[in-house]
């Protein structure tokens, strides 16, 4: 049988290699964005999981400002998790978000999601696929996951 420090020495070769794919897809994505804007790219070939639209505001004003950084993360998020990620949330307006009680800017820029989740089993999964790719901002609830990568919010964070 392995001694402990083996098996500590494979999940971080895991990580790491987690880590260097999101770093060279992220990448990839700053220079597309750079060349072709935030919607100037086919999200549909981009991402496995997501449509743009699921991304709309829920007030139907068709607000929608996603980040395709952020999108990126989420979809491989996904993929690690192993479990359909259906989003309560994506982008808000700043009505909508006032109407929800929000009090933060994490909707209204682009690079937030509440994903429904409602048992013990997916919420590990869910938090599991966030965690491989390094999201730093996570925050539990009853009946939903949230993860934003607002860069002005304070990183390595976890909340209930
Ligand atoms: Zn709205």
């Amino acid at each position: 049988m392995l001694h402990p420090k083996y098996y500590r020495r494979d999940g971080d070769r895991l990580t790491d290699q987690t880590r260097e794919i999101v770093n060279v897809w992220l990448g990839e994505m700053d220079r597309l964005v750079a060349s072709k804007g935030d919607t100037g790219m086919n999200f549909d070939e981009m991402f496995s999981w997501f449509t743009r639209t699921e991304f709309d505001c829920r007030c139907g004003c068709g607000y929608n400002v996603v980040k395709p950084q952020f999108l990126l993360k989420l979809d491989l998020a996904r993929t690690f998790a192993g479990i359909p990620f259906v989003l309560n949330s994506g982008c808000r307006c700043p009505d909508h978000n006032k109407a929800v009680k929000s009090t933060s800017e994490n909707h209204i820029i682009g690079v937030a999601a509440d994903i429904r989740c409602n048992t013990s089993s997916n919420r590990h999964k869910v938090l599991s696929g966030l965690f491989a790719v390094g999201f730093q901002r996570i925050g539990v609830y009853r009946t939903y996951i949230h993860v934003d990568d607002n860069p002005d919010a304070p990183q390595g964070v976890f909340w209930l």
